[in-house]
């Protein structure tokens, strides 16, 4: 095959039904799963990741009972009455070319309501229900429920179901000693723990049939000092390979398990090797998973031996088209997933329907839809942040003449700051997709060109994206040399002394702190499995327990004393992400970074930063203070085309500063450039 990437786009053949490709859609709770109602715009989510050639695609976890619910009513498989809803999915999808498999999810203890259920009655860190623990008959009961579910996905036309035995959840809560106490037939040895994962596969094949994909998703490191060791989960697997499943999916870490398992820090494909262990020890086929965000990295992880198949969740949440544009060489034309989770993990934890940061049209394919202009218009953006990007590229490719005016030498606004963060290196493939965008579409760029309104004649749109100006707090001395703002930093203006304090603990104050902490070259983009490995306390050699080495993450030695302030009693970092924010979080320890809240800025001098703090007056002797006190909108360019009686679109940053961020800004330019 005459292509870069012959592995990934190898079929694969499962004996009684062959996939058309190595890429998995790994399943992701979208929200839309939970409501009847929706399910037509889950269908068409669907519908356009199967036109894009994935070769079979998991959809959110559906609970097999009303006890092993994620939360109240959320979606699940009980009755032949859903079944016309799920049969809009299965339609759409095969009328669309694809596969699709339906995971049965039961949460046990990680549920999110009171009639939780786990092999034990240990609470979970991570929900305020304390579980019932099963009895024998209960277990009995709870199995035929996973039955029920297969049995009801094959009539809804699903081509196979995953079981899912990681990441923490029900059955997982058997296989590892973590939370399973039992001495009954369902605990004690290795075997009667995971015997109840062989039972559920043996007895779904049973019900399935021998033509119908059973994928068992297998927590091959549970990170966790409680979980498996090794050989147990190769004899887990064995005995999975024995019950009938049709592939193994690798799970890697409890949702409890305090090590990054999928934000942008952890290096790509940073877990395949645990994978590559068990190849050879079943004959399944083998996907793995966690952190593979480019046809690239695939490929090589499949070339290297490490699986047969590769899972991409969020990718494809990013890009419909993802493996068709690697197919037709254009793998550079693709949207990669930064692994940001803001719009996709974070939506779900807040109960919002999920979609991407890079991509506002994912899981709103019916509302947002960027069809050929009628009739064609002369736009003028003003901006080359993400949301004049997003909507120059978009307007154009509806069919508009787009001229995208940028001050800078080069496009990307704030974002050429975030991409410098340790650990955010990902923005730059924002950055390149956009870069192809322009040049795809055709929208006329002008680098280093100031726009004042003069500039802006016998255009008949202008849409300005001129983002924000930092906040200068009123503090006295902030002229004093050693007061710095972020752009200072981050642009390189200036130099940083040892002693800091940060004043703003928001996004780009923990941002500050990962960028001043870190000793230049730390943060290699190209960071080895390795080292991050070593970084969090991972044992790659498999010798220990759940694959961590008893060391919690390790603490580390900054590059510099840091001090982050606010003024809110708050704590710090509550408004960070929910699936990252605890990172951050850690990474302040890890530091040994002193972070106050309460705190009231008195003044700037030779002495450094004064101030009142718990009713106390106090002089924190640094070096430098760096001021990451929020953004205001930069509406110089909107004032003055109003001031003539014009009306600009406004967007991104220049529309709302406060609670801005890219998401934001690139749902704007894309919602105006569909509506122009
Ligand atoms: P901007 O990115 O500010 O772009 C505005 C552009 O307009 C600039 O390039 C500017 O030069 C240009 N411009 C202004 N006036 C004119 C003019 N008159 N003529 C020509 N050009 C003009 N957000 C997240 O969601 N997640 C993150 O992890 C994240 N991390 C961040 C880390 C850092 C360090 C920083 C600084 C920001 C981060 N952000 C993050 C915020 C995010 O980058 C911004 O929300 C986003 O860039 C705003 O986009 P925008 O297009 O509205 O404005
Ligand atoms: P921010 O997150 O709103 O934080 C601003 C900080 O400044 C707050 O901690 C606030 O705390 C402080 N502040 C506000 N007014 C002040 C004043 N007058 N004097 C002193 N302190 C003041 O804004 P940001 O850090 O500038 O980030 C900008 C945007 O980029 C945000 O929307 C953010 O979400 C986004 N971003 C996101 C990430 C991410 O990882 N997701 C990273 C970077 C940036 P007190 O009021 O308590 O003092
Ligand atoms: Fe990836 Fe961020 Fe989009 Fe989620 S929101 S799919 S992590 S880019």
């Amino acid at each position: 095959m005459t292509t870069p990437f012959p592995h990934l786009l190898a079929p694969l053949d499962l004996g009684f039904t062959t996939l058309r490709n190595r890429v998995l859609m790994g399943s992701m709770h979208t929200g839309l799963e939970d409501r009847a109602r929706d399910y037509p715009r889950l269908a068409a989510y669907f519908a356009e990741r199967a036109e894009g050639g994935v070769g079979l695609m998991v959809t959110g976890g559906m609970a097999p009972n009303w006890r092993g619910w994620l939360a109240p009513f959320a979606s699940s498989m009980v009755s032949g009455r859903q079944l016309p809803r799920h049969r809009l999915v299965t339609g759409a999808v095969h009328a669309a070319g694809g596969k699709i498999a339906m995971q049965i999810l039961h949460a046990g203890r990680y549920g999110y309501h009171p009639f939780t259920v786990s092999s034990s009655d240990t609470k979970s860190p991570i929900s305020p229900f304390k579980p019932r623990a099963l009895g024998a008959r209960g277990v009995e009961r709870h199995i035929g429920s996973f039955v029920r579910a297969t049995r009801l996905a094959r009539e809804a036309g699903y081509d196979g179901v995953e079981i899912m035995g990681s990441e923490g959840y029900f059955i997982n809560q058997f296989t590892a000693p973590h939370v399973n106490n039992r001495t009954d037939q369902w605990g004690g040895s290795a075997e009667k723990r995971y015997r109840i994962a062989e039972e559920i596969v043996q007895r779904c094949r049973e019900a399935a049939g021998p033509d119908f994909i059973i994928i068992y998703r297998l927590s091959m490191l549970d990170l966790l000092p409680g979980g498996n060791q090794w050989p147990e989960i190769v004899a887990q697997a064995q005995a999975i390979e024995r019950a009938g499943a049709t592939i193994i999916n690798t799970g890697i870490g409890w949702h409890e398990a305090r090590i990054p398992t999928i934000a942008t820090m952890v290096p790509r494909a940073a877990f395949s090797w645990v994978t590559r262990n068990l190849m050879g020890e079943v004959d399944l086929p083998l996907i793995t998973s966690n952190r593979i965000n480019t046809p690239e990295v695939a490929e090589e992880v499949l070339a290297q031996g490490d699986a047969d198949m590769v899972s991409m969740a969020r990718p494809l949440l990013a890009d419909a088209e993802f493996v068709n544009k690697a197919a037709a060489g254009q793998s550079q034309r693709i949207n990669t997933c930064i692994a940001c989770n803001q719009a996709c993990l974070d939506h779900t934890f807040k109960n919002k329907t999920a979609s991407c940061l890079v991509n506002p049209r994912a899981c709103h394919e019916t509302e947002l839809n960027y069809e050929p202009a009628t009739q064609v218009r002369r736009i003028a953006v003003v901006g080359a942040g993400p949301a004049g990007l997003a909507c120059a590229t978009v307007a154009a490719g509806r069919g508009h003449e787009v001229t995208l005016f940028e001050q800078a030498a080069d496009i990307g606004g704030q974002f050429n700051m975030a991409r410098k963060i340790p650990g955010k290196h990902e923005f730059d493939e924002t950055l390149r997709y956009f870069r192809g965008e322009l040049e795809a579409t055709g929208v006329r760029l002008k680098l280093g060109q100031m726009v004042g309104v003069g500039e802006l004649d016998g255009f008949d749109e202008v849409v300005l994206a001129t983002g924000v100006r930092p906040r200068e707090p009123a503090i006295e001395g902030m002229d004093h040399p050693k007061t710095l703002g972020y752009i200072d930093v981050l642009g390189g203006h200036a130099a940083v002394g040892k002693r800091v304090a940060i004043i703003g603990a928001g996004g780009i104050g923990f941002d500050m702190v990962e960028f001043l902490s870190h000793s230049p070259n730390a943060d290699d983009p190209a960071r080895t499995p390795e080292a991050f490995a070593r970084e969090w306390g991972i044992d790659m050699t498999l010798q220990a327990r759940g694959g961590v080495d008893g060391v919690e993450a390790q603490p580390m030695s900054p590059a510099r004393d840091i001090c982050l302030l606010q003024r809110s009693e708050t704590k710090p970092g509550k408004h960070l992400g929910k699936t990252t924010g605890w990172i951050h979080r850690l990474n302040l320890k890890r530091h040994g970074i002193r972070a106050l809240n309460g705190v009231e800025y008195v003044k700037i001098d030779d002495a450094g930063l004064h101030i009142r703090h718990e009713g106390r007056d106090e002089i924190l002797d640094v070096d430098n203070v760096v001021i990451c006190a929020g953004q205001l909108e930069n509406r110089d360019l909107a004032d003055a085309l109003e001031a003539r009686g014009l009306t600009p679109h406004v967007i991104g940053g220049a529309r709302v500063a406060g609670e801005l961020d890219a998401k934001q800004a690139i749902r704007d330019g894309s919602e105006l450039a569909a509506r122009l």
